[in-house]
């Protein structure tokens, strides 16, 4: 297979202009290749989605994507598309005219990339359909989501191990960056993969300091994170008001701060972000509405204001410090009271049944829908206004269209869903001729044709703000091209929707068919009330290394102290386990294993394999003294988390 890696890194070179994999990525791409079932855990930001982009390029046919996720979706195909590829996703609430398209060109073999939510895959329809298309790859990605979610409760998951079977031998590759054990067994056995070869990378971030603190003054413990900040700053928050209130009190002690959260319009997020990144305000003060895509090298501070509902959760916003490998600071600041809000939110998320059967048929009566109908259509909503009209709390009613999305049933945009859209309706020889005739309009048409491989074909994604920006002109001033082009009759321009609507994700059912299996739904919270008093042990306990305790709720046992955390640093970097003699004959012992970099689980591994580590509370023992090592500097510990010893 040596020959199909070099091609796999030709690819990753040729189109994403990168020298080499990251690590874990080469096992995966090399699995595919050769045919076998895979399951990847890397964690966020290792660089999952190459894993199965760049193989399918290698290999001859489709890859479809199976993902859970609408807005990473989106965001994947159109960088697919920036980079010439053609990719297209088939998500609820496309038009049947759009989802049809996207479907002739998948029967003509023109796509490379098809990205489909899970009950797109399970449709009888598609079944048929896709018989046609020479299929190399099926991804799913966020494939943690598929054990979240409960085969009772989201069904369509159920049958990607169905759909597998009807087509046959198709090789699989499901990814995520937050699996437990138990979950990654839930995967394997809901994708109906047998024994898949198993891509793990380790979790670990050695760059980060954890600081989990119980404190008097929330306000004081962050305005001490934030003393000599060098780069950005996140501050996690669990409320949209706290995100509003606390940007409001820093700006009032003159940080650089602001917020950000889903009750934004698009310009404002958009805004914002920018001028977070730019570094004209470093400190942004968020709910988990800010993260989705967020790859910022130089973020030096996390701090959680609430508690994260979940280690995942909490690995992921954390995780967002010290991209770059440089160092990042996590805080987390905490009270009693805290806690017991977090568990109230919790169990708020999840409405009794009879409430959201009857919110659900509320929702039916402001669309003014018969049963039987709507499915793919969306109605304009104003979340106050039918409060009032059916006398009901937002707050349950927000909740309520959480659950009801996740049923498949209804869906609320909380930002437009849909891009502006826009075509050439004429060939490009046409196109040519009205560029003389018209040469004011000549430089859009120009930019319209760089920055949107395949307008000529078929509707693509328009940004006019995007383009406004990176091509130095106002977004007026394209926007009146664009309606010069669209008098000509030469441009089909679909303008983007703000306002908030209403999806029907599945036809309006009847009261009686309305149902959601109490069982299954009492079991989402649990399995959510189990993550949050995981989270709850993990940051009341003290004197073990924070860092160890997250990695050991992520099923990796062989890591060591960090060094850096509270609990580490409070504990002093002491280390009696072993006496001199005993340590200077270990020393000799381990030296020669650390002549190259490596990982401690592979250290173990390999001193295991010699009789050198005899179970688990030696192990222990071992890593102490190698954690004591890194903090004497004799050993050094890389970005990866691989140990090399100095001056061999
Ligand atoms: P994940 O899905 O695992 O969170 P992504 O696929 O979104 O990660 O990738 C995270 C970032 O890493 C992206 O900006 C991507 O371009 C970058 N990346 C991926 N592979 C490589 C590589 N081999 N070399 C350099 N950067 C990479
Ligand atoms: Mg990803």
């Amino acid at each position: 297979m040596a020959n199909s890696i070099e091609v796999a890194k030709e690819l990753l070179h040729r189109y994403w202009g990168f020298d080499a994999f990251k690590p874990g990525q080469e096992a995966v791409v090399a699995s595919i290749l050769e045919g076998q079932d895979t399951l990847a855990l890397l964690p966020t930001g290792g660089g999952k989605s190459l894993c199965y982009q760049v193989p399918a390029l290698a290999m001859d046919g489709l890859c479809l994507v199976v993902s859970p996720l609408i807005a990473l979706m989106k965001d994947q195909v159109s960088r697919l598309n920036r980079q010439g590829l053609s990719a297209a996703s088939l998500v609820s609430g496309l038009s049947s005219t759009e989802s049809e398209a996207i479907r002739v060109r998948a029967d003509r073999g023109e796509l490379k990339f098809l990205y489909l939510s899970p009950e797109r895959l399970s449709g009888k329809d598609f079944v048929t359909r896709s018989r046609g298309w020479k299929i190399a790859l099926l991804a799913v990605d966020e494939a943690h989501c598929i054990a979240q979610w409960g085969h009772d409760f989201r069904p369509e998951y159920q049958r990607i191990a169905a759909f597998r079977e009807q087509m046959g031998a198709l090789v699989t590759v499901a990814l995520t960056g937050s699996a437990t054990p138990a979950v990654c067994d839930e995967i394997c056995e809901r994708l109906g993969m047998v024994r898949p070869a198993l891509v793990r990378q380790s979790f670990a971030r050695p760059m980060l300091s954890y600081r989990w603190q119980e404190t008097v003054s929330k306000h004081q413990a962050l305005e001490d994170a934030l003393v000599g900040l060098k780069g950005k700053a996140l501050v996690y928050v669990g409320s949209r008001r706290n995100s509003e209130e606390l940007s409001r009190y820093l700006a009032s002690k003159g940080y650089p701060v602001q917020a950000y959260h889903a009750g934004l319009t698009p310009e404002q997020r958009d805004f914002r972000q920018q001028t977070w990144m730019n570094h004209t305000k470093p400190i942004m003060v968020c709910t988990t509405a800010f993260g989705m895509g967020i790859d910022q090298p130089d973020v030096r501070l996390v701090f959680h204001w609430d508690p994260p509902e979940s280690p995942e959760a909490y690995y992921q916003e954390a995780g967002r410090a010290g991209r770059d490998g440089g160092h990042g600071l996590c805080v987390l600041a905490w009270q009693k009271s805290d806690l017991q809000l977090a568990r109230k939110r919790v169990q708020d998320a999840f409405p009794p049944i009879e409430q959201i059967q009857r919110i659900y048929q509320a929702l039916g009566q402001w669309c003014n829908l018969a049963v039987g109908g709507g499915q793919d259509q969306r109605f304009a909503f104003d979340i106050s206004a039918f409060c009032l009209r059916f006398d009901l709390e937002q707050r349950v009613v927000y909740h309520a269209l959480q659950i009801l999305h996740r049923a498949n049933l209804v869906m609320a945009e909380e930002e437009s869903l849909l891009p502006a859209r826009i075509r050439f309706k004429v060939s490009s020889a046409q196109l040519y001729e009205q560029r003389v005739l018209n040469p004011t309009l000549d430089p859009y048409i120009d930019l319209l044709l760089r920055k949107h491989p395949g307008i000529l074909d078929h509707p693509v994604r328009f940004d006019e703000r995007r383009m406004a920006r990176e091509s130095g002109t106002t977004t007026v001033a394209i926007l009146q091209a664009i309606h010069r082009l669209q008098e000509l009759d030469l441009l089909d321009y679909t303008p983007r929707s703000d306002q908030q609507n209403l999806c029907w994700l599945s036809e309006r059912l009847p009261p009686s068919h309305f149902y959601l299996p109490p069982q299954a739904y009492s079991d989402l919270l649990q399995a959510r009330q189990r993550r949050l008093e995981a989270m709850i042990a993990m940051i009341t306990g003290t004197g073990t290394c924070r860092s160890r305790l997250m990695l050991a709720y992520f099923g990796e046992t062989a890591a060591m102290d960090c060094g850096r955390c509270d609990a580490c640093i409070s504990a002093g970097g002491r280390f009696e386990e072993m006496t001199t003699q005993e340590f200077q004959a270990w020393t000799l012992q381990v030296r020669p294993y650390l002549s190259a970099p490596l990982h401690p689980a592979e250290l173990r591994q390999a001193l295991e394999a010699h009789g050198l580590v005899r179970g688990p509370e030696d192990w222990e023992r071992q890593a102490k003294a190698l954690a004591w090592l890194v903090q004497q500097g004799a050993v050094a510990r890389d970005v990866d988390d691989r140990l090399l010893w100095k001056n061999p």
